[in-house]
Parts: C-alpha cells; structure tokens; sequence
C-alpha cells in the first residue's frame, strides 16, 4: 500500500477537509470521555503549524439522514477549542452557503467544525453529489478517522477520488502498527483470540489461521473448540452447534502450519460472581454444573512460553470472564507479559477490540502494548483481511 505523505504536501494556505471521529461518548450534554478527541490533536497541530486552515468533517450518533437537534456536534466546539487552545468556529450545517462562509473566514491554521455529516443522507449512501457538496470546501483531503474507514460513506470514501488524499497523523500510526502485526510481520506470530463467542468471530479465525504461525484460543469460545474435540464442558458457554465449524477451523490451521493452542486446564465455578469458589480442573475433569470461566494456570504457562518466543503479537477478545475477579487471572498475566516484552523491545504487541481494550485497561499495561486499537469494527474488518474502503481509497 502506498500513500500520499502530508509531511511533504504545500499546506500554507489550503483548505484541508479533515475526516475525523469525535464520536465520544456523551451524557447530559457533557463529554464523559474525551480520548477521540485527543487522538485527532498531532494531526490537527500539525496541519495548523503549516498554515493550512483546518475544516473538520465528522459524524455524531445515527440520525439516521435527517436533523436530529440532540445529535448536533455543537456541544463538542468549547472542548475541542480548550485542547487545542485556540478557537474552533462551528457551521451549522456541513454543506451549503453557512458552510461556506465559515470556511471562507478561516485565518491560515484556523480551526472550524462543520455539523454532523449525517444530518444529510447522502453521507452513508456515499451519493457523489453530496460528496461532491463537500469537496467544494477544500483543497485536500485528510482522513485521520481509522475507526470510521470500514464504512464506504461519501466523507470516508467519496471524497477521497475527488480531491487529493492524505492519511492523517493517527490513521498512519495505525496502518503502520498493524501493518508491523499482520501485513509484514517479524516472525513467528503468535495470535490470541479470545472473548464469548466463535460465531461472532469465524471471518477473523479463518483469516488468521493463514496468517500465522501460532494462535491461541481462549475465553468462552474455546469451550467450543473443546468440546468439538469431545471434551465434557458442563454448563460452560459453548456453542454446541458450530462443532463441524471448529473442526474445519483446525483442520486449516494444520494445512497452512498454524499450530493452534487450546487450554489444556481451565478455572471452573458453578456461577458467575465475584471471588466465588472456583475450581482448576484438567479437562476429563469438568462436573456437570461447571462453567469454565478462566483459563487454567498450565495454559496460561504455556502462553507465557510462546509469547516469550514470538517475535509478533495480534490479541484480540480477553482469556475468561476478565469483568468478575478472580476469572481475569489469565487475561492480567497474559497482559502483563505482552506489556514486558514489549517494553523490552522483544515484540511488537498490537491488540484491540472493545472488551480487550477494558481487559488491557484492567491490567494496568495498556500503554506499555506497541499499539491498543480503539477502532473497534474497524479493527476487527482488519483482523479478517477484508479491504477497508476508507483505506483503499486513501492508495496512491
Ligand atoms: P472484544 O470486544 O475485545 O472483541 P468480545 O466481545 O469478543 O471481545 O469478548 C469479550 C467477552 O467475552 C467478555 O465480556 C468476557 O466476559 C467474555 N468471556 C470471556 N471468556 C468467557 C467464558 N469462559 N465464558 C463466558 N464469557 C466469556
Ligand atoms: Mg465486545
């Protein structure tokens, strides 16, 4: 992949139209995380030192194509203006004559933010008309949105073939750090592959076991696996029914010489509360109203071994039920040796996804990993070798 660098584009004086999401989390009108909105500040400073004058394009919850006053970004201009110290002049609709005279004042490395996108239809139906609305604002294109660039919408794709492209800071960062995971691994590879379920992540297992050298299998989903393998898991979560499925995902792991590794013990108790009594069990040893909940301490010895021999990690979805203590045991050591062998400069850590955001979070480390994706959907089209049309339309 090969794309356009916005450190060597002429910025002085240019209208740069920059796709960002400050989707944050909102109640009563008042900000409760403010993270999306830090992510987008290299870029924006950055784009601001040049001169260019910055007109952010950016989505806020689903109105669904239609102007939903409680679904306005105006809320967002004050706080944004206090981190980047500097005012930030709000248009209240993203096309259209106000539109343009807000951009029509910008000062060279001025700020303003245009109204939720997706006030207007023709956003998510990515209609070149509207796309074409936007592009009359700028000169260039900057999409620092990596979180929004699974969706072919006219601010994430459009708009990109009609004016000329740039990543922005973040999105590089990004696309460099799962590049460095998947893309051009230093090898071997290991893979972890955690969370509830295997049918919410068949796409990502199948294209990881191409992919890599190792993959580890945890939390509720590898009951699954087990049991597709004949072992007893009581009252587990466990999709009985994907039992075929599990065993055709291990039968291509063994094709394409991924050695996969399932627990060989697991944490069980009889229900799902805090510092309930909890068993280690061997597999033949599971009763009946077992849960496993918690991969067991032989296990997660033997994910300490390979991780110490990889040279690449790719995590995604926690080891057990990491929210309810002591069943986060596996997923907080599994972390924390990530985190040091990262620290230590003797793997590339990459990890994201929702729950494995909060278990990384949970275990102190988050920082210490190479890369924590936010991105969410985003991250997980990534895990599956799908083409993120955000991306792809950003190539050269
Ligand atoms: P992510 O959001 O990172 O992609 P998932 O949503 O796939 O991760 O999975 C996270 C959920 O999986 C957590 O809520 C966790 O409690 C659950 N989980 C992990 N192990 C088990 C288990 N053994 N039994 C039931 N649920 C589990
Ligand atoms: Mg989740």
């Amino acid at each position: 992949m090969s794309f356009r660098s916005l450190e060597t584009a002429d910025l002085a004086g240019k209208r740069a139209l920059v796709r960002v999401d400050i989707n944050v989390p909102m109640e009563a009108g008042r900000i409760t995380d403010d993270t999306r909105l830090r992510a987008i500040l290299p870029t924006l400073y950055f784009l601001s030192e040049k001169g260019a004058k910055i007109v952010l394009l950016a989505h806020f919850d689903r109105p669904k194509g239609k102007r939903v006053p409680a679904m306005s970004l105006k809320p967002l201009a004050d706080p944004l203006s206090d981190l980047l110290e500097q005012p930030v002049a709000f248009a209240d609709d993203c096309i259209g004559p106000h539109a343009k005279a807000v951009v029509a004042a910008l000062e060279n490395g001025g700020v303003a933010l245009l109204e939720n996108l997706r006030f207007h239809p023709g956003e998510e139906n990515n209609d070149p008309d509207f796309a074409a609305e936007l592009a009359k604002l700028g000169d260039l294109y900057v999409n620092d949105a990596f979180s929004a660039a699974h969706r072919a919408h006219a601010s994430t794709e459009g708009l990109a073939h009609l004016l000329p492209a740039y990543p922005g800071l973040s999105m590089q960062r990004e696309l460099e750090a799962l590049d460095a995971a998947l893309g051009k691994p230093r090898r071997p590879v290991l893979g972890i592959v955690g969370g509830s379920k295997v049918s919410t992540k068949l796409d990502l297992l199948n294209n990881l076991v191409t992919k890599l050298d190792r993959l580890a299998i945890g939390g509720g989903m590898a009951n699954t696996f087990l049991a597709a393998q004949g072992v007893d898991v009581g009252a587990s979560l466990c999709e009985h029914d994907l039992g075929d499925t599990a065993r055709e995902i291990i039968a291509s792991a063994k094709a394409a010489g991924c050695e996969l590794l399932l627990p060989v013990d697991v944490v069980t108790a009889r229900e799902v509360k805090p510092n309930v009594a909890f068993s280690v069990r061997s597999l033949d040893a599971v009763a009946p109203d077992d849960r496993i909940l918690d991969a067991g301490p032989e296990t997660v010895k033997r994910l300490l071994e390979a991780m110490d021999s990889s040279s690449t990690l790719i995590w995604n979805g926690p080891l057990g039920v990491f929210e309810v203590p002591p069943f986060d045991a596996a997923t907080v050591s599994a972390a924390k040796r990530a985190a040091d062998l990262a620290m230590a400069g003797k793997i590339v850590a990459v990890a994201g996804g929702g729950d494995t955001v909060a278990a990384l979070n949970h275990a102190g480390v988050a920082g210490e990993f190479t890369f924590v994706s936010t991105a969410g959907g985003a991250f997980l089209e990534w895990m599956e070798g799908k083409a993120l049309p955000g991306v792809a339309a950003l190539e050269t």
